[in-house]
């Protein structure tokens, strides 16, 4: 039985502030990283208006599709944005540089397909057209554009920012469906209403591209299936069913990993998943103003987790989200092993204050303030001796470690 309650160090208190404001993205970043992107958004849909305008689409065909069909390829580009920022589990990261604050933002091509998996544009073409389209907003602006991902184009923005583009097709037909469904909604178009799209999607489920119809462009493979929309579902599901805290043991993972591993830490989906799965199993009863209690638990089960395979939520047969090799894994699980530890220590094995808040340093780093006084002891004798030692002395911070 807990005999601290570290909740208020967590999360904070109306007078209080503590880790989950320390680890908020700072507004100025915030506005910094929108307004990139909506000069992003602007650039991509000038390039491509041109490139219809001036009849150049089939240029951008793959040879299947030239060879087996006459008219011209349709091609127009929506943009939905799609990872932490979308899923509110964004935080500013511990150790900069070199992490830095991710927005993914998804290109659309609208585009015709030759057979249901194969979209006629070609996936090589498809990643010159947006990368030559920004290479002069790049220069512009000073910013570096990252053409060795397999998955997007990336472009740096600075040492604090940078944003993904995952470059997606869909086919035709189902964007007349999806469209047709928007207007029935909001009696907008979906061009004139394109601001809103995300949130019309979180209000009606049923308004979906199938999850088979989206494919993602791949550098090396061609194209891939993905649905970035599947995995979000999936997690703001997760969120209504679970309540508010799961979305910040979420962050408060995330914040753990980064403190911890300067590059190549877990993935946060990954993080996601086992928080997840932690409330899903039971065994123990959440309580909203119990996030220090809801970490433990789930550091409790991480090392398990860990150790084996965790699965995708919305593609089961896809790759694990934890395809690491072996010694990454002994370092992961050790890691949260040690998460655990912290946690109990912190919680379960001593009555000091003091103590308590050296453990969550050590565990998430300084950005959970020296504040034994946002701590409440709730018994001071323990019936039992505590499975950690209790140390008398505040030990010294964990250097945090790199990634090999
Ligand atoms: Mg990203």
């Amino acid at each position: 039985m807990a005999l601290m309650n570290a909740n208020t160090l967590l999360y904070g208190a109306r007078d209080a502030i503590a880790y989950h404001q320390a680890i908020q993205l700072p507004d100025d970043v915030r506005a910094a990283m929108f307004q990139a992107d909506r000069d992003i958004r602007a650039r991509l849909r000038k390039v491509t208006r041109f490139v219809i305008d001036s009849g150049r689409a089939m240029s951008y065909a793959s040879a299947e599709y030239r060879r087996a069909k006459q008219e011209p390829l349709q091609f127009e580009l929506r943009f939905l944005r799609q990872g932490s920022v979308v899923y509110d589990t964004v935080i500013d990261p511990a150790r900069r540089p070199p992490q830095q604050t991710d927005l993914d933002d998804g290109i659309y091509a609208r585009t015709s397909f030759l057979s249901d998996f194969e979209p006629g544009l070609a996936a090589t073409k498809y990643f010159e057209l947006v990368e030559t389209a920004l290479a002069p907003l790049c220069k512009e602006r000073g910013w570096r554009l990252v053409t060795n991902k397999d998955t997007c184009v990336r472009v740096v923005i600075d040492e604090k920012i940078h944003i993904d583009l995952p470059l997606y097709a869909v086919p035709d037909t189902e964007f007349v469906t999806l469209e047709k469904c928007f207007q029935d909604v909001t009696g907008l178009k979906l061009v004139a209403g394109s601001a809103r799209l995300s949130t019309v999607l979180d209000g009606f489920s049923d308004i979906r591209i199938p999850t088979d119809r989206v494919m993602l462009a791949h550098r090396k493979k061609g194209w891939i299936s993905s649905d970035p929309r599947a995995l979000h579902d999936w997690f703001v599901r997760e969120c209504e069913r679970h309540g508010p805290q799961l979305r910040r043991t979420c962050r408060y993972l995330k914040g753990w990993r980064d403190f911890l591993f300067l590059e190549g830490g877990p993935a946060s989906i990954a993080l996601m998943a086992c928080a997840v799965r932690s409330y899903k199993e039971g065994g123990w009863v959440p309580q909203n103003d119990r996030d220090d209690l809801a970490m433990l638990e789930i550091a409790k089960r991480l090392p398990v987790f860990f150790s084996a395979t965790i699965v995708n939520p919305v593609l089961p047969d896809a790759e694990p989200l934890n395809d690491w090799d072996e010694v990454t894994r002994k370092r992961f699980v050790n890691a949260a092993n040690d998460l655990h530890g912290h946690m109990h220590t912190a919680l379960e094995g001593t009555a000091n204050a003091e103590i308590t808040v050296r453990r969550l340093q050590e565990a998430l780093g300084t950005r959970v303030p020296y504040r034994p006084d946002l701590v409440r002891a709730f018994d001071k004798t323990p019936a039992r001796a505590p499975v950690a030692a209790v140390v008398a002395s505040p030990l010294p911070l964990r250097r945090p470690t790199t990634s090999a």
